[in-house]
């Protein structure tokens, strides 16, 4: 369906909507190609179709620049279904529809009432994630403080008042490990069998970056949730557009390029994860997250409120040419984003303004190690 729609839109046709495309479903379960897409539960097909739909929405709203049209995805990589409904759990074993029952590893308490289930694959292990409903009390934040955080390249987040989260030590490793690991993939007779285990190797590589860059966020998020009811952030969605030079990954220079590009994502995929759990977090906790326009931040004097480009005179450093102040630049920038953030809620500028979507009030994602 995505090949489909990805051809309607080159030949300027208008895509296939959700229910001709369940339509379409329903031939290709009976045809001889596709016929083994009977062999899943209807629903979980519908559900796919549901999600595509969907992303082609959202690829569509302007509302929502930073979503762009669905692609084909690499294979291996995040492979996951949905079951909408008809998902029981009795003590460690979970019945899936069609699939039947499958004991897994419960690594928390499942609480209220489940509304899907996803299962997915990471290397050669499976997990299933329940979503649950169950109803809370409005929470109200233990702390009274506001905090801007500045999502950086050398430390992970630097906060207004000087607490720096440094983020995953290991990551780097891993990240030159991966870009040799592709050069040596890149020398390799493309689908021989030597190949498939290399592109096997830099999938697992993946996983391993994926889950330290992940953990890091959470140690960092959940700290910093804890601690400050208000937290100010600088919007990606906007970000994304300005961000030149922020960074030492921007250094020219043979051969860099083609690096930098690979931690660019990671670093992006890092700062967008940053968002949501923090977004999450303070939802549960009842404290806030406020998105500000990212523009000047790192250029700006925090004391004098000077803007030029001049006074940023390395990554690390900031020195005002008007007033002289001086200090790391990653901390210069988090208060000014705090300063941002603050002038925005006196303004009234975020009333009732959702920063992360963060899913149904009172869902809860609770991820699960099936067992093999
Ligand atoms: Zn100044």
């Amino acid at each position: 369906m995505l090949f489909m729609n990805l051809q309607r839109l080159k030949d300027k046709q208008p895509i296939i909507r959700y229910h001709e495309a369940a339509w379409w479903l329903t031939l290709w379960k009976k045809s001889d190609e596709f016929g083994f897409l009977a062999q899943a539960q209807s629903q979980v097909l519908q559900q796919c179709l549901k999600d595509l739909d969907r992303a082609f929405s959202d690829g569509f709203d302007r509302k929502q620049p930073l979503k762009r049209m669905p692609q084909f995805k690499r294979k291996g990589l995040g492979d996951s279904f949905r079951f909408p409904q008809s998902v029981r759990i009795e003590g460690d074993r979970v019945f899936l529809p069609k699939v039947g029952i499958v004991r897994f590893r419960e690594s928390r308490s499942i609480k209220g009432l489940i509304r899907s289930a996803t299962v997915s694959r990471r290397g050669k292990h499976w997990f299933v994630s329940i979503l649950t409903a169950i109803e809370v009390d409005e929470p109200v934040h233990e702390s009274s403080t506001a905090t801007g955080i500045d999502r950086g390249v050398v430390n992970l987040a630097t906060l207004s008042d000087g607490s720096v989260f440094e983020g995953s030590k290991p990551l780097k490793r891993l990240s030159k490990k991966l870009a040799r690991e592709q050069r040596r993939l890149a020398r390799k007779t493309k689908f021989s069998n030597n190949w498939k285990k290399q592109r096997e190797r830099i999938t697992r590589l993946y996983i391993k970056i994926a889950d330290a860059r992940n953990d890091a966020i959470h140690k960092a998020t959940t700290i910093i949730s804890k601690n400050h009811a208000v937290t100010v952030l600088e919007d990606l969605r906007t970000k994304n557009m300005t961000a030149s030079a922020k960074g030492s990954v921007d250094e020219p220079g043979t051969s860099v390029r083609q690096k930098a590009g690979l931690n660019r994502s990671i670093l992006d995929m890092g700062w967008f994860e940053f968002g949501q759990q923090l977004g999450y977090k303070q939802q549960w906790r009842g404290g806030q997250v406020i998105l500000i326009n990212p523009r000047n931040t790192s250029r700006k004097c925090s004391t004098c409120e000077f803007t030029d480009k001049g006074n940023r005179i390395t990554q690390e450093q900031f020195s005002c040419t008007a007033c002289g102040h001086a200090e790391n630049a990653d901390l210069n920038a988090a208060k000014n984003i705090l300063a941002a953030g603050l002038a925005a809620t006196a303004c009234g500028g975020i009333g009732g303004q959702a920063p992360y979507e963060a899913g149904t009030r009172g869902a809860v994602m609770q991820s699960l190690p099936l067992a093999a």
